[in-house]
């Protein structure tokens, strides 16, 4: 299939950060093959499509993101990640059947995001309370079907409930704990069979468009046989390895009291630590952990409206930029970061940072964060050949409207992208050179069918965690006063406002 886009005014972010007010586009094979005015294919494309007054962009990057939650939206109001993760993954929850429950869960997400003009993301799902291969095909045969790009892994924690804090243990009453320690698990034999079945049949698939991915969640969630062998099947198939660290003062304050040192280091010390790694969040970091993270090559994931959602706290942007980490945008998952808008995460990258440092000369710019999502992204995705568009990358192309108020007048088009949040100027989202988002609808998928189905799932997902949820209820207040415990402790951060 052969596509011209003709006469837009089109930013490439290549490494030349090259632009052209007007020019074509000519895509075969999912690629772009040339980018120039006036361009003469030698046989006629399959479609043309005009572009006057469109801009053409890199379809934009969620290198952070969990399906899972696509179903949660609006469902807490704010809470720290630990209460969060309560009604989250509640740990006393029991299976539900998941096939087609995941499926249409992750379509909703894909949908949301098509018409976002976002063409990449890097799906970390979790399975409550285990992973199965058929929960895992639910999912990936979703991405398949909407025409996106996706990378998809595993993020199965596979310690007892209260292993993965501090203070918790000695908190929580004995039957409780009795209940945690009695709640299934997976062994590290059966979560590495179940990557081989998702990099075998998975990685590759769609033509390329969807790979695999690892995960540990977090390396305080799972055992050191488990992280180990998730890195070493990593390099086997270089692939990216997603592990949340950091991502709050109470899991500085659990490196302290678990490992006698960072997470950071203690995931360094592992082996684990390299150009792989996909560290998200990263926020209650000290000067060592920024050292090492550089020294490894690992690129950070910034979910900025996530971390102000949970109160997590701010990332020293600036501090991981100066030492030359590579960051990647993510809009983590839509209980979180509700919107599913990488714009909004966008906007929020380019506004937060001025908090941390009163020489504004510190503070993001618009092309710099624009540059994080696309850049930053496809080195998280370990995709090479999308974020920009040149000749040989993948044709992953947005064309946005710009007769339309974010763009009116037209100042400077990179702050307007990153500060009017346009994603409403979204007219067509290209993913592997086909047309998968138009005149405002997702052609891939049938919405409406879609969110009726998801309503009625919805229905019965509820009925399935109502006990698990009046379960986390009941053990809310032992969570609180751990969080609290913690929050107490001066660690020499300052991350919030208040500490
Ligand atoms: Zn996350």
């Amino acid at each position: 299939m052969s596509l011209l886009i003709r006469n837009a005014q089109i930013l490439t972010l290549d490494a030349q950060d090259r632009e052209w007010p007007e020019a074509d586009i000519l895509i075969a094979d999912g690629r772009i093959l040339a980018i120039g005015p006036g361009l003469c294919p030698a046989t006629q494309p399959a479609r043309v499509i005009e572009a006057r007054g469109m801009l053409a962009m890199p379809g934009l990057i969620n290198a952070h993101f969990h399906s899972p939650g696509n179903f949660l939206r609006g469902m807490v109001d704010g809470l720290p990640l630990e209460v969060f993760m309560l009604y989250e993954v509640p740990p006393l929850a029991a299976g539900v059947p998941v096939k087609r429950l995941n499926y249409v869960r992750t379509l909703l997400g894909a949908v949301e995001m098509l018409r976002h003009g976002v063409t990449s993301v890097m799906d970390d799902a979790f399975h409550v309370p285990v992973a199965s291969a058929e929960g895992i095909d639910g999912i990936a045969e979703a991405w398949a079907d909407s025409g996106m790009r996706a990378r998809l892994a595993i993020d199965q924690p596979n310690v007892v409930e209260y292993e993965k804090f501090p203070f918790l243990a000695d908190l929580l009453p004995p039957e409780v704990k009795a209940g945690m320690a009695a709640a299934p698990r997976q062994s590290t034999a059966e979560l590495l069979g179940l990557y081989d079945h998702l990099v075998s049949r998975w990685d590759g698939a769609a033509g390329g468009r969807i790979g695999a991915a690892l995960s540990c969640s977090a390396p305080q969630r799972v055992t050191v046989d488990y992280i180990q062998a998730l890195s070493v099947l990593a390099a086997r198939h270089d692939l990216p390895f997603n592990c949340h660290i950091l991502e709050t003062k109470l899991q500085r304050v659990l490196g302290e009291e678990r490992y006698g040192r960072s997470l950071v280091r203690q995931v360094h010390d592992l082996g684990v630590l390299d150009e792989r790694m996909v560290v998200i969040h990263a926020i209650w970091i000290d000067a060592e952990d920024i050292a090492l993270l550089a020294a490894s090559g690992a690129t950070v994931a910034h979910n900025p409206v996530c971390n102000l959602r949970l109160g997590s706290g701010v990332m020293p942007f600036r501090g991981l930029r100066d030492a030359g980490v590579p960051i990647c945008i993510g809009t983590d998952e839509a209980v979180a970061d509700d919107a599913i808008n990488p714009w909004a995460a966008l906007k929020m990258a380019g506004l937060v940072h001025t908090l941390a440092d009163p020489d504004y000369r510190s503070w993001p710019t618009a092309p710099e964060v624009l540059r994080c999502m696309m850049q930053g992204g496809a080195r998280a995705l370990r995709w090479p050949d999308i974020g920009r568009l040149e000749p040989g990358a993948r044709a992953d192309i947005a064309l946005l409207d710009l007769d339309t108020p974010p763009f009116t007048p037209l100042n400077d088009l990179r702050r307007q992208l990153v500060f009017c949040e346009p994603s409403s100027a979204v007219r067509m989202t290209i993913v592997d050179g086909r047309v998968v988002f138009e005149d405002g609808r997702v052609t891939t998928v049938d919405e409406a069918a879609l969110r009726a189905e998801a309503r009625e799932l919805t229905a019965g997902y509820r009925a399935a965690f109502a006990p698990a949820i009046a379960e986390a209820r009941r053990l809310e207040p032992y969570y609180r006063t751990m969080v609290l415990r913690a929050h107490a402790r001066d660690v020499g951060l300052r991350r919030r406002l208040d500490a």
